[in-house]
Order: C-alpha cells, then structure tokens, then sequence
C-alpha cells in the first residue's frame, strides 16, 4: 500500500509517499514558497532534485509533487492511481475530533469550524485537503490531528480555572499538540515494555517541547495548552507565563496583544535567554565555551522539563516509564542527563554510557532503576500512514 503524506504550512507543503506496512518512505519532499514563486525539492532514488515550479496555490504544489511521484526518472510509481490514500496532517481539531477521520464534506466543514483555535495552520491545512481532493478525487483521504490523542484528558486537566462561559460559548480549554509523536511513541513504548499497565511519561523536546502524561496507553494531561505557546520553554517561545506579565509589556510599550503574542512565540523561549540561537546546539556549543547566558538557558530549560515530569509523577500517581523524543530527546544526551538529575527519588537512574545514545530506540536507564526510561525516535509520518491505512482498510471492509 502507498500513502501519500501531506503537511500543508501556509506557503509550504511537506510530502512522504510511505508504506505503512514497513514503514518504508520511497520519495519525500518539500514545496515552498506557495504563491510567491515556488521551489521543489524531491528526494527519491537515493537522489535529490531541486525544480522552480511556479505554484501561484497549493493546487499546483500538489500537482507538482504527483507529476514529479510519476515522473520517469524522478518519480517512484508509474500512475497516480497507485497511491491508494493521502493523509493529511491538521493541527486543531478541536472537541470535534477525539481520533483521526476519513475525510467528507462533514469532517471538513469540522475542521472549518476549528479555524479560530488554529488560525495559522487549519485553514492551510485545508488548502492542501483541497488542492489534493481537486487533482485526485477517487483517493480516500484522511484528516490526522495534533490534538486528537489528547483528547482522553479528564476534565480537571483540561479545563481552566475561568469563568465557564469561555468553556462553554468558546471551546476554550487545553487540547495540546505535537499528539501524532504522542500517541507514536505511547504506542512503541508498550510494545518495548510489552505492556499497557503502565505511567507513562513523555517528552517530546524539540524546537517545539511538549510532555505527555499517559496511563494504559491513554493519555491523562499534556504541557501545551489552548495554543502551543504553554509549557516548557521552547526555541523561540515562552512557555507557561504569568497573564499579567502581558499586560504590563502591552501597557507600558504600547503593543497590541497580537504583537506581544508574537513575542512570546518568536523572540523568547531559549532564543531570548540565550542570546544567542533558538537552537539547541548552538546553545550546547556556547555553553561549552563559558557563555554564561547559554548555560542559563539550558538550565532553565532541564529545569522546567524536570518540573512537568514531577507533576506529572504526582499526576499519575508514580511512573514507570520515561521516554525521550524529538531532536533534542533523541540526540542530547547532556539534555537528557540534565534533566533527570536530581530524578533519583522517583527511581529514575541513567545509565551514562548507555545514555550516549543518538537517534535510535534504546534504553538509557540502569538495570535496576525502577523507571525504565527510553529513546524513541518519533515518527509523525508513520503514525499518520498508519491511521490512514487503518480507516481505509476499514472503510473498504464495510462495504
Ligand atoms: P521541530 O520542532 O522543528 O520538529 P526537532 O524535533 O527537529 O524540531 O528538533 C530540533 C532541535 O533539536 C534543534 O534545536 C536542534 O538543535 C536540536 N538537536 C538536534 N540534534 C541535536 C544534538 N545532537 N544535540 C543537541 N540538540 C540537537
């Protein structure tokens, strides 16, 4: 089975064309500069191809990327009629969406509805849904949401402590985001672990950071909130922050709430308290050579994340599992040490040779922590393809 990948950004388009059996990725690439002028990049065949397409829509990004999937040197497949369904990766789904769904009039009249939680990503990610229904429209397509494994959140996780109104005339609660990794690296632990039982804690830490506290594969509470700015602090964001904190900074600088909004998401996190990048790092390499500032940021960071995983602890009622992800999660092993310094009294004990370990599954703990903790390298793509075959499959049984 091929299942075509789609992550729609407002003038990007990100592609995979994979095999959810195995996992196996045959082409993938990247269209940018939608509507400006428009670039293609396509790996496939062990070779990258580089291609100025003019894509004055997403409609002809996605025509693009088919033409070039076909394409007798480029390409993979001989027609389109051999991709059997496309997944869409969409950002909010709202209460609307508590799983992954076949894509229909419904679903995207849903995902419109959702528009004032994501009002960056969803209407994007329905111009790709769009542009893909236009040039294919026998495929089956189906929606993946970054909030849909969050949804599982009992109420006192999710609700804040404002008038109900907010809830109830607005959707205004936590949902959390980064829940396609989530709910991958939740689904891999247990069959490491090769059980469900278990208190489980994520962390997915990237330039975006997000954890995840989950109990029998069903996740309890996650950082993110409303929006993906609470939390940890993050390359370029905040984090979880004092309201008041807005106020005084739009007051005494005259800055609308758009535009202090803006600084929480771009100019601050490790960013701001470094100094220096957004990246970790760059962030490691100064904090090497003495830059007090990096060795801050880093610090706070371990800090904050070390926090979240106590909270969640207590959340759970103990732990069993820890898993790290994403690019700092999976390549940092001084991140990783960092944070779980200090993490002996809930049993968690790092094994620091076995902690050396970059990008693949492995456990990192000792033999006789009583927490097992792991890198799982994430895979978002997977689990959308996974999710895509599972409804199609599905949807082609019930007929
Ligand atoms: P995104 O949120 O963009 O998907 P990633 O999950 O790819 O982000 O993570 C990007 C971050 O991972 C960057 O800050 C990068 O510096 C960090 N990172 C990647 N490799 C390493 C490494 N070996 N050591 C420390 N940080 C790393």
């Amino acid at each position: 089975m091929n299942v075509l990948i789609i992550n729609a950004g407002s003038s990007s388009l990100k592609y995979q064309l994979m095999d959810p059996e195995t996992g196996a990725v045959s082409a993938k690439g990247l269209c940018e500069r939608i509507y400006i002028d428009g670039r293609l990049t396509h790996n496939a065949n062990g070779k990258k191809v580089v291609k100025d397409i003019p894509m004055p829509t997403h409609s002809e990004a996605i025509a693009a990327v088919l033409a070039i999937l076909v394409d007798p040197v480029d390409g993979v497949i001989k027609s389109t009629d051999e991709i059997d369904a496309v997944g869409h990766r969409v950002l909010h789904g709202g209460m609307k969406f508590s799983d992954s769904c076949i894509i229909d009039d419904a679903c995207i009249k849903a995902i419109e509805e959702c528009i004032p939680l994501g009002p960056l990503h969803n209407p994007a990610n329905l111009m790709g849904i769009r542009a893909c229904q236009a040039v294919m429209p026998n495929t089956p397509q189906v929606a993946v949401f970054d909030t849909a494994f969050h949804m599982t959140m009992p109420p006192k996780a999710y609700r804040y402590a404002i008038p109900t109104e907010y809830y109830e005339n607005d959707d205004i609660r936590r949902y959390g985001f980064h829940g396609t990794s989530h709910k991958y690296v939740t689904k891999r632990a247990i069959e490491l672990m090769g059980r469900k039982d278990m208190k489980l804690i994520n962390c997915h830490l990237g330039n975006g950071s997000s954890l995840s506290a989950v109990k029998d594969g069903k996740c309890q509470d996650t950082s993110m909130g409303l929006s993906p700015l609470a939390g940890v602090p993050m390359g370029t964001r905040s984090g979880d922050i004092d309201a008041c904190v807005v106020q005084f900074i739009m007051n005494k600088y005259g800055m609308t709430a758009d535009e202090c909004l803006t600084m929480l998401n771009k100019k601050s996190g490790m960013l701001a308290l470094s100094g220096v990048s957004s990246d970790f790092r760059d962030i490691e390499q100064e904090a090497d050579k003495g830059n007090a500032d990096c060795a801050l940021a880093l610090d706070k960071f371990a800090y904050e994340v070390r926090k979240y995983i106590g909270a969640y602890a207590a959340a759970l009622g103990g732990l069993d599992c820890l898993v790290f992800t994403a690019g700092v999660g999976e390549n940092s092993a001084s991140m990783r040490a960092r944070i779980c310094e200090g993490l002996e009294f809930l049993g968690v004990k790092l094994d620091p040779e076995k902690n050396q370990t970059r990008g693949k599954e492995a456990v990192i703990s000792t033999d006789d922590s009583k927490v097992t903790v792991w890198v799982i390298p994430t895979n978002e793509e997977l689990m959308i393809a996974q999710d895509t075959a599972a409804l199609v499959n599905a949807a082609k049984a019930g007929k």
